[in-house]
């Protein structure tokens, strides 16, 4: 260990988004951080797409200027043939991002460097010691050992999962390879908005394309396995054809497109059993992998970092905490893969009925904790009442108890009262809300009362929030 390195306070293994914004928002905090990365290979970097609702998590991370500064090529939507042969174009509201990743990850290490993290780049992380004082990372830099110590360890290291990986549960009927074949077009793509991702399933996988300029488009084949025969050269490239021979769409988006390169990654999908202890956590990809369909793998790993983040912040700062903390995290990160689970697996359904393969029937019946709230039908009921109704009294139920629970406050966990079971629902603050209903008689006016009181909500969550309230016996009501 340098002597520099006595007092730091968490390491980060992997300069990815998730590395980059953790590293970026504990500096920012206070905290001394290094990050270890290796240097990405850019031949291999994947182009992808970012809903418009990344800007929020990019915006709390304090990189959105950044990233709309960079001429990141902008996307007004998608359009798919998701288990059916028409064209079903999405628009969005505002306008999302299509990202060569080298680029984007490029600028997030830059920012994380320029907040003062420590980055470490040409690095290989090897073993890492997680003991009850602190932890101990063994690592190679442009090939020579070192090694660091420090308090924490973030582990980023994505799909490598440096410490990640003893924990690993790998989802088994989504085991799946992408081959990615990058294209090159000077005339243009035939889509009614060439700016769009698009999307198709076929019988035994599914494909997607996403441009990263006017010209250049990378289009992947979502595959049954770990890996194909071949992982380069002429091989791969046939496997890659042969896919892509299979599709409608995407034969006629590349039809005149010229082939530059083939690669293939590992795409299958996986959690992880712990996610956090007092001395490390696991963020973005390294915690849990969800399926490239839903285009939230990157939007994921930033909110997964920022949790990450305020959950290091608070076990640096209070060590009497940790283990509300970690309780609170790994909760967390459970939830958000349940949640994507789910709707892998509803997509899957829709696909199964189309295509009859096992590919599809695997993931159609692929096994997930049923979704508590919103789908139940007495809270149907009850927001099917509250929407109808003109006016309405609220009152908190005579026999409500409270009880402790974790809340974040400015950047740190910390224990609130909270109603049993149910604290937050879609960052909506059940118990604020609760006492904010009582004090008007119609819905428009909570809402407008609870977004000054508290910060702007969607109004669905806000009327959700309400109905899980009144579901649970919290709020009594009298239309
Ligand atoms: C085929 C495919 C398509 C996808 N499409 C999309 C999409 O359209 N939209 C989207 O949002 N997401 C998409 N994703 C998901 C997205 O790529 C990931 O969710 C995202 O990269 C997670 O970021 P991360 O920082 O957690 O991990 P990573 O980006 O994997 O970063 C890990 C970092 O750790 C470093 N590292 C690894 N091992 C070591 C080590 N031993 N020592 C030091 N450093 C190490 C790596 O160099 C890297 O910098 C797709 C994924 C795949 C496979």
């Amino acid at each position: 260990m340098s002597a520099a390195d006595a007092n730091i306070d968490a390491v980060v293994i992997g300069g990815g988004p998730a590395g980059s914004a953790a590293a970026r928002l504990l500096t920012t905090w206070g905290h001394d951080v290094v990050v270890l990365t290796t240097t990405p290979d850019r031949s291999r970097g994947l182009a992808e797409s970012l809903p418009p609702s990344t800007q929020r998590v990019l915006a709390e991370v304090g990189v959105l200027d950044a990233v709309d500064g960079a001429g990141f090529y902008r996307s007004t939507g998608n359009t798919s043939c998701w288990a059916s042969r028409e064209r079903r174009v999405e628009t969005f509201g505002s306008l999302g991002y299509q990202i060569f990743r080298p680029d984007f990850d490029r600028l997030l290490l830059d920012r994380a460097a320029a907040a003062g993290a420590d980055v470490r780049e040409g690095t290989r992380v090897g073993a890492v010691r997680v003991a009850d004082d602190g932890v101990r990372v063994d690592y190679t830099l442009n090939g020579r050992p070192s090694s660091t110590s420090a308090q924490l360890v973030i582990d980023c290291s994505g799909r490598a999962g440096v410490v990640a990986r003893r924990m690993r549960k790998y989802e088994p009927s989504y085991r799946t390879y992408a081959i990615v074949g990058v294209w090159r077009s000077d005339d243009g793509w035939e889509l009614s908005d060439e700016t769009h991702t698009v999307v198709e399933t076929f019988e035994h996988g599914w494909a997607w394309s996403v441009p990263v300029d006017r010209s250049t488009r990378h289009v992947g084949a979502m595959v049954d396995g770990t890996s194909p025969r071949a992982a380069t050269g002429r091989e791969l490239e046939a496997a890659y054809r042969g896919e892509i021979a299979k599709t409608v769409e995407m034969r006629r988006l590349l039809a005149g497109a010229g082939l530059l390169r083939v690669f293939a990654c590992d795409a299958s999908l996986y959690s992880s059993r712990a996610y956090a202890g007092p001395r490390f956590l696991l963020a973005g990809d390294a915690a849990s992998f969800i399926d490239p369909l839903s285009s939230f793998g990157v939007k994921k790993a930033l909110a997964s970092a920022w949790m990450a983040a305020v959950t290091a912040h608070t076990c640096l700062l209070h060590p009497d905490r940790r283990p509300v903390a970690v309780d609170f995290f790994s909760n967390w990160e459970r939830q958000v893969y349940a949640a994507s689970l789910r709707h892998s697996r509803d997509f899957a359904r829709q696909a199964s009925e189309r295509h009859p393969h096992p590919f599809w029937a695997a993931r159609a019946g692929v096994d997930v904790p049923p979704q508590d709230d919103m789908d139940a039908p007495d809270v149907r009921a009850a927001f099917e009442r509250i929407k109808g109704a003109s006016s309405i009294a609220f009152r908190l139920a005579d026999d409500v108890r409270l009880e402790k629970a974790a809340v974040i406050r400015d950047h740190e966990i910390v224990v609130e009262d909270a109603f049993p079971g149910i604290r937050f629902f879609e960052n909506v603050d059940l118990v604020k809300l609760a006492h904010i209903a009582c004090q008007h008689t119609r819905v428009p006016d909570v809402f407008d009362a609870y977004c000054r009181a508290q910060s702007p909500a969607p109004l669905p969550s806000v009327i959700a929030g309400l109905c899980l309230l009144v579901t649970k016996g919290i709020l009594q009501t009298r239309a």
